[in-house]
């Protein structure tokens, strides 16, 4: 089943020169970008994008840290692309996550840790809909697809 889900590269990814590098992997996976820009977040869409965190102590910390530059903000397809995507991001703490993982291998932080990907299908919906507007998701075909997927995996 296609999916879209919702990445951001947050300042640590933009700062530490690796956007290239994190996007090429998406691109490398087989996921198709279907939108795809650079941001300043704002207090309001931050709050409403970690409401589950507000109560916590790092949160004044989470905030600073997602507006300390702009962000890129990405929103790619694939089969199952949410949990392809939580996959290659790894565990939240990039001290813990596993090498071969973004965070595990671009990470030394809890809070610092490069990238946000959604963590369910619902929640990516309405992510997707809180960074984009309609017209920035493009829905073009990719012409390697059948290289990719096979028919069943597609339907
Ligand atoms: P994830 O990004 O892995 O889905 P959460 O939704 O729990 O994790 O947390 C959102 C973000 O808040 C994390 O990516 C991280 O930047 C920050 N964060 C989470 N826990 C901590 C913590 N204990 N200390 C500092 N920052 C944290």
């Amino acid at each position: 089943m296609l999916e879209k889900t919702l990445i951001i590269i947050k300042p640590s990814g933009v700062q530490r020169e690796i956007v290239g590098e994190v996007i090429t992997r998406f691109e490398r996976k087989g996921l198709r970008i279907a939108g795809l820009k650079m941001a300043t977040l704002t207090d309001k869409i931050l709050d409403e994008h970690y409401a589950h965190l507000a109560d916590k102590p790092f949160f004044p910390r989470i905030k600073q840290s997602m507006t300390a530059s702009p962000v890129i903000i990405l929103c790619v397809e694939g089969v199952e692309a949410v949990a392809v995507v939580r996959a290659m991001v790894g565990v939240t703490n990039g001290r813990n996550a596993d090498a071969g993982t973004i965070r595990g291998d671009f990470s030394m932080s809890n809070q610092e840790n490069i990238i946000h990907a959604s963590d369910s299908v619902e929640n990516a919906q309405i992510e997707i809909k809180r960074f984009f507007i309609d017209s920035e998701i493009f829905d073009y075909q990719k012409v390697n697809i059948s290289f990719i997927n096979n028919n069943d995996e597609l339907n």
